[in-house]
């Protein structure tokens, strides 16, 4: 074919994206977005957005999705909720905000010890992941996709440095979910509070720690006046993922088209909140250096003290939850293959140029 030809006519109609005459054909729709984040976390929050905008332009603005902060349409941790029953087509969230339904929602974001950002997607998009969580999601009727990553967190801010397990004992920390239980087995006293909590809690003693996000979120709550030894990695939150929700019966009636913009808009804002973590990190790191916070790793003890009773939790919940175990036995088998891959070359790679002078 000459070019002149491909460039005229029937070739030219094909690569057209929609927003000329096949998007003519298609309906007007409106949906609104639930988020559980405030607009100040603007890297987590700012994935709906991403959506929102990539979708309307993907249909030549035919499909809009209006994004609600948390607490606008409804508090934050009822997002789950709101979508499955439909007073929001769909939302943004955590899977392990919603443990108290099942603990195997989860694996949908973290478990400690679990998955870093990199192997998360690995599971989802080419493990299985996604597959096995839909069935779990189907029961609350929603459809999930993979909705950003933070990459992994930092194990908090302690006003004491930490030397040993001992040090733990009786320690309160703000620590929400499974890395939460796991800390009370190490003998600290978790407490869960929401981010704008942290602060005031941390500044009148009723808080010895608290952990949150990382360099660039935890900078912004001013943490470092207070509690001046920030630890490292946060083991419960190797590479959290966010998660969008859609509504069954929404995605349904969506023209196949639109479906299309949508998922493909969620891998987009997928990638892009883990790309800002990791360029806005490193200069947030080093202002809160300049501010004379010490970094610490955890101890050694700590560390394998969390990951032997994580380990245990696992197998007492697989023992009396099947949603839990059906997941788990395949995720852990994915777990380990990626850690076996990942110590060879990732970690060499690493290790020397990070290391070695
Ligand atoms: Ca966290």
């Amino acid at each position: 074919m000459q070019r002149r030809d491909f460039l005229s006519g029937a070739g030219v109609a094909a690569l057209l994206p929609l927003g000329t005459a096949q998007a003519a054909e298609l309906p007007a729709v409106r949906w609104r977005l639930a988020s559980s984040f405030p607009k100040s976390l603007d890297t987590i929050y700012g994935a709906a957005e991403t959506l929102s905008k990539r979708v309307a332009a993907l249909t030549g603005g035919k499909f809009q999705i209006r994004v609600f902060a948390g607490g606008e349409l409804v508090p934050g941790l009822q997002v789950l909720d709101a979508v499955g029953n439909g007073t929001a087509e769909c939302g943004h969230s955590a899977g392990y905000y919603y443990v108290g339904k099942n603990l195997a929602l989860a694996f949908d974001t973290a478990v400690p010890f679990g998955l870093t950002a990199r192997q998360q997607n690995a599971w989802m998009y080419a493990g299985g992941g996604i597959e096995a969580l839909r069935k779990l999601y189907a029961k609350y009727n929603v459809v999930q996709f993979p909705g950003g990553n933070t990459g992994t967190q930092m194990g908090g801010w302690f006003r004491k440095p930490i030397k040993s397990l001992a040090d733990l004992k009786g320690l309160k920390m703000r620590i929400p979910g499974i890395g939460g239980q796991i800390m009370a087995k190490l003998g600290a006293v978790p407490q869960t509070l929401p981010g704008g909590d942290i602060y005031p809690a941390l500044e009148r003693g009723a808080l010895d720690a608290a952990e949150w996000v990382g360099p660039y979120d935890d900078e912004k709550l001013g943490f470092h006046k207070i509690a001046k030894h920030y630890y490292y990695p946060g083991w419960w939150e190797g590479g959290p993922q966010l998660s969008f929700y859609v509504n069954q019966a929404s995605w349904k009636a969506l023209p196949e088209a639109y479906r299309q913009a949508f998922e493909v808009a969620t891998a987009e804002a997928n990638q892009l909140m883990l790309a800002q973590y990791d360029a806005k990190n490193p200069p947030a790191l080093l202002r809160l250096a300049g501010h004379g916070v010490a970094l610490h790793p955890y101890p050694k003890d700590v560390m394998l003290a969390a990951r032997r009773a994580t380990f245990e939790l696992y197998e007492q919940e697989a023992k009396i939850n099947a949603d839990f175990a059906g997941i788990y036995r395949d995720w852990k088998r994915f777990r380990d293959t990626q850690f076996q891959w990942f110590k060879v070359n990732e970690a060499a790679y690493s290790n020397f140029n990070y290391f070695v002078k």
